[in-house]
Formats: structure tokens, sequence, C-alpha cells
């Protein structure tokens, strides 16, 4: 008998049942409130799963569904379609020992007021680590402006 998968609306819950092929569109009682629980066509259930929110799978394994893949806990705030488990953040890149001489070489050339950007505007102490990390062009010169 194959394995089909049915929503339960009053627990928000999938759950997995072997059924005759025949039988298989007949709705099935729920495992866990054995109210009438009906197929989840297999094309329907990625749409199905965004749009009725966090279904849980019954019996209940402590795991929500979010964004289409298993997660084991649920996300209320912060960005809507992203998720911390979904989305794996890029671990923070430990600058290197010669970047950071580097860094403090620029800032150097800053305070001689000896640092431009691509456009020879004057680049102040202070904003040179964060124009290094938006990749913008600093190079050493004498401002033109600014
Ligand atoms: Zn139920």
């Amino acid at each position: 008998m194959p394995l089909y998968e049915y929503f339960c609306e009053p627990c928000n819950g999938i759950f997995e049942e072997l059924r005759p092929i025949r039988e298989a569109t007949v709705p099935v009682p729920c495992p866990e409130c054995f109210k009438d629980a009906s197929r989840i066509m297999p094309t329907s259930f990625a749409a199905f799963t965004f749009r009725d929110g966090y279904p849980r799978r019954i019996p209940d394994d402590g795991k929500f569904y979010h964004l289409g893949k298993k997660v084991s806990r649920l996300v209320t705030s912060g960005q809507p379609n992203e998720h911390p488990e979904v989305n794996k953040p890029e671990p923070a890149r430990v600058p290197l020992k010669g970047e950071k001489q580097e860094l403090q070489d620029m800032r150097e050339l800053a305070i001689k007021d000896d640092l431009v950007d691509n456009m020879g505007n004057r680049i102040s102490p202070t904003e040179v680590s964060t124009m290094v990390k938006q990749g913008r062009i600093v190079k050493q010169g004498k401002p033109e402006r600014g």
C-alpha cells in the first residue's frame, strides 16, 4: 500500500498514512484529535506549507516547517523569508594579521591627510575600516577636494 500525506487543520499538522490507492482521497482521522484530515496532493504540498504557516509533523517530533524545510524552532521575529536554520549566516571573517597592519597603515596615511577614494575625496581615519569592509577603493594620495 502506498504512503499518503494528510493535513489536520485543527492541529495544523501533517501525518502519513498507508492506504489502498482507491481510498487515498477519502479523509483519514487525525491520530491526535480524530477529526477528519484530507489528503495533501503531492503537487500542492510546497505551496501548502508556505500558505498555512508552520504545519507540524504528527506524531509530533517537536519540529516545524519553515520555507519548506524542517527546522527545530520557530522564528517569530526578524526578516520575513529568513530563518537562521534555513539561511545560515556566513561566519564573520576574522581579519588576518597582515590586513590589520594594512588598515593601521591606511589610518596613519589618513591622519597625515594622504588618503583618498577613487574620486579623490579625502578619507578620514575613522572612515578607513568601513570603506575597506565595503570593498571601496582607498589609496594613497593628496585629496583634491573635501
Ligand atoms: Zn488533529
